[in-house]
Order: C-alpha cells, then structure tokens, then sequence
C-alpha cells in the first residue's frame, strides 16, 4: 500500500475541521480533510435545526478570514439579550446599543455552514475526502503520524507532520491516540427547533432558566425564533411524541407570552447533552481540537466560539516568531513539540473556564430556590442596575477578548462567493 503524504491530516470535517482545513491551506500548508459524510449540498433539507449563536468576536474573526460574507445573508443580529428565571425574581437585560455596538453576535442556522466551509476548503486547495473514515492511527516515524482512512476505495495508508482531530464529542481518533477525557452525561436533552411568533422578535434572545432546565429563544430570519429546549430525556422524550399544537402550549406556559402566541415552524431534532473534557489536548504530532477537545452544555451557546477560538489560537501558534511585519510566514513543521505545547498552554484558561462556567449553568445554579434563590434574584437585580457589571456580562456575551485575531487578517482574501 503506497503511503500518501500532506503536511497537516484533519480527521473530522464539522464546522471546526472544516475551518481549520481551509485556513491552514491559506496559510501555506498541504492539507487533507476525511469527513465521514457525503458531501454537503446547498440549501439541502436541514437535518440540522440548530442556529448557532455566535458571538461578536467570533463573527469578527470570520470576518478577518473573509469568511463572514457569504454567512451574512442567512444571519440574524442580537441586539438584546433578556435572562430570566422562571417563577422567580430578577432579569438582566443587555443591549448591544447601550455597550456601542451593532449587535451582541449572530444567529446562522447550522446549515448554513456546511457549504460555505466546503466551498472555502475548494478554493482554499485542501484535499477534501468525503465518505472517509479514520480506522486507526499509527506510530511517529520521521517526524511524520501515520494514519489509516477507509475511503471510498478502501483502506489507504497516510502520514503527516500534524495530525488534527476535529471528530466531534465521540473522537475516535483521540480514542485511537489514548488520551483521556473526563466525561459528564448530563441528566438532560435538548430539542431544537424553530417557531414562529405572533409579534416581532427586534432581535431579541432570550435565555430562560426553569426548573426543568435552561431555555432559550434566538432570534432567526422571517422573524422565526430557534428554540433551544432543555429537559429530562424523559420529558423530552413525551414532548416528541405530542403533536405539534400540543408541544407549543407546553412551550407557551414555561416562555410565557412576550412574544404573543407561538406557532410550529420545522422539524424538532433532539441531542444528548454531555460535557467532554479533555485536560491535555496533545499527543506526539496529534492535537484535538472543537468538540473532541471539550464538548459544552449548550445554556448560553459557548460551544463553537469556544471551538472556534481554537482555530485561531492554533493559526498564531503556527506563525513564526519573528518578522511581524508585511504578509505572515508559518513554521515548516506544524507538529513540533514545542509549537503544540504553546498551543495548549494557550488554550488552557479560556477552555477551563467555559467548561466550569456552563457546568456551573447547566446543573441548574440560576434557578436555585428558596434563600438562594433570593440571594441570586436580588443579585441579578444588581447586575441590571450597575452599569459595570452589565458591561463585563455583555463583554462576555460578545467573547471581545484576546482573540488573536492580527493573523487571520493577514492572510490573503479568499474569493468564495455567497454558496452557503
Ligand atoms: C443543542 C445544541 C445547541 C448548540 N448551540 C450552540 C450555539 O448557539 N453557539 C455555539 O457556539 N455553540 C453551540 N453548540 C455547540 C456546537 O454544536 C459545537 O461546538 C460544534 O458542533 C463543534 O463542532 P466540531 O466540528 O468540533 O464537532 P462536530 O460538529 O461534532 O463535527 C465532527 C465531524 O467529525 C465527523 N467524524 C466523526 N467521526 C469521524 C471519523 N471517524 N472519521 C471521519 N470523520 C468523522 C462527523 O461526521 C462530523 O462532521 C450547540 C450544541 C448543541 C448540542
């Protein structure tokens, strides 16, 4: 079997390892991407209901790569967003206008994505393998990982200088690599779907906490909101088999009526949640990135800024240290040991302190009752008055931190026109 070579191998083509993949090519190296699934087709039926929610820092570095345009006109702003608990006092109230800005973030529909990414990876020259399976990955031999892909003509063997996992919560490659992960089954599901209301949203989200679970509501195109429902596996596994009429009036008594009456718009697709955490994300010319690195609970919509941080970490790791002027030049060898421990030790604060704020809002903390849950009301009371403290919760919202982002903008422009 002839072995095939590239500089960097991405096994997983989901919205991390595809932005990986064309980003990288951009920044000079060879890379192959296997995904399992078959090619995606434009505006194909969505067996994805999910909008992402993605934060003014991430929408930017987007924007740095060149790749916000074609997103721009299946996007809907935040411009507020309302958090409040169910049956109980207190609601915080943050408004893009009031810190400055346009919008807090934007809600894409997952589908929209997948072609845009493809389409990037074309034109970025990545060796795109649909249909293609990792079934095993090898020793470090020269400087290079083998793996083994079974593809659409069986099993091929490949090597490369960096191996990237980017295969999702489940990670068969880092399964195959042996590094541990902590791993948290929540007693909790998720149904996501779209519905349309009787009064405008004004791009208004909201995130609701009940006992059940928290709740939110995006604000989507044609005025739909995408729901975000989250309930024991139980409850969602009855709110399944009502009919739609049905699913809505329990949905209307947990939202309550400030966006008038509720009516079913799509399909209602249900995800498992779960958090994953991998504490050390390397292994010898391997790195885990997005969902196989660390997998969020889904209450305030961390999970792909969080992953998509990688992705730009992962850029300025590769840079070269020296010469920060005029178009940026990347080290030779992508999976030296020195450039993946920066990577990590870069990566550690941002990825530890997502996971334990979402767990933290996940295992119910904002809907605690009883003198807590006074002593939480009254607070979330304070955060609305003080204006500091709005300003450090909505800067949050809007992930404006240290993204380094100077890289990305450096890169050449792509040219991938309006395909998502
Ligand atoms: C209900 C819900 C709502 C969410 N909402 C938000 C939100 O509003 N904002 C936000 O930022 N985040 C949100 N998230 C989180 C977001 O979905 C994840 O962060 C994101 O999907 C991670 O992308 P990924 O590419 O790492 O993994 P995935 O999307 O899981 O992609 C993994 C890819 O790897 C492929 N693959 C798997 N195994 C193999 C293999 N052996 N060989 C080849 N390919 C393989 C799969 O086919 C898949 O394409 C939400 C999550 C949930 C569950």
């Amino acid at each position: 079997m002839t072995e095939q070579r590239s500089d960097i191998a991405i096994v997983g083509g989901g919205p991390v390892g595809g932005l990986a993949a064309c980003t990288l090519a951009r920044a000079g190296y060879a890379v192959t991407l296997f995904e399992r699934g078959v090619s995606p087709v434009p505006n194909a039926h969505a067996n994805d209901t999910r909008g992402y929610a993605l934060a003014a820092g991430t929408v930017q570095f987007l924007d740095d790569l060149g790749y916000w345009a074609p997103l721009a006109e299946r996007a809907t702003a935040i411009r507020s967003i309302v958090v409040s608990r169910r049956g109980g006092l207190g609601r915080v109230h943050l408004n893009a206008a009031d810190h400055g800005r346009h919008a807090l973030g934007q809600v894409v529909p997952a589908v929209a994505l997948e072609p845009m990414l493809d389409a990037a990876c074309r034109e970025a020259g990545v060796d795109v393998r649909y249909e293609s399976t990792l079934a095993g990955v090898g020793e470090v031999t020269d400087g290079r990982r083998e793996l083994c892909i079974h593809g659409t003509e069986g099993e091929g063997a490949w090597s490369a200088r960096l191996i990237l996992a980017a295969d999702g919560i489940g990670s068969p490659t880092r399964k195959a690599l042996g590094l541990p992960v902590n791993r948290h089954r929540y007693a909790a599901d998720a149904l996501v779907f779209d519905v349309q209301p009787a009064r405008p949203h004004n791009g208004q989200a909201f995130e609701r906490f009940t006992d059940e679970g928290p709740l939110a509501l995006l604000p989507q195109a044609d005025g739909r909101m995408n729901v975000v429902w989250v309930a024991p596996p139980e409850a969602c596994e009855r709110r399944l088999e009502l009919n739609g009429a049905e699913r809505l009036q329990e949905l209307q008594a947990r939202f309550g009526w400030t966006l008038g009456r509720l009516q079913p718009a799509g399909r209602v697709v249900r995800f498992p949640l779960e958090r994953v955490h991998a504490p050390e994300p390397v292994a010898e010319r391997a790195l885990l990135l997005g969902n196989a690195a660390h997998s969020v609970h889904p209450v305030a919509g961390q999970g792909l800024n969080l992953s998509l941080r990688d992705v730009a970490t992962l850029l300025g790791a590769l840079r070269e240290r020296h010469g920060q002027g005029g178009a940026p030049r990347f080290v030779a060898d992508p999976g030296a040991s020195d450039t993946l421990a920066a990577y990590a030790q870069a990566r550690r604060n941002d990825v530890n302190g997502v996971v334990a704020a979402t767990d933290f809002l996940a295992r119910g903390m904002l809907h605690a009752a009883g003198l807590r849950g006074h002593a939480l009301g009254s607070g979330m009371m304070a955060v609305d008055r003080l204006r500091p403290a709005r300003d450090r919760l909505a800067r949050a919202a809007m992930g404006l931190g240290a993204l380094p982002r100077h890289t990305a903008r450096q890169l050449t422009r792509p040219d991938v026109g309006s395909k998502a």
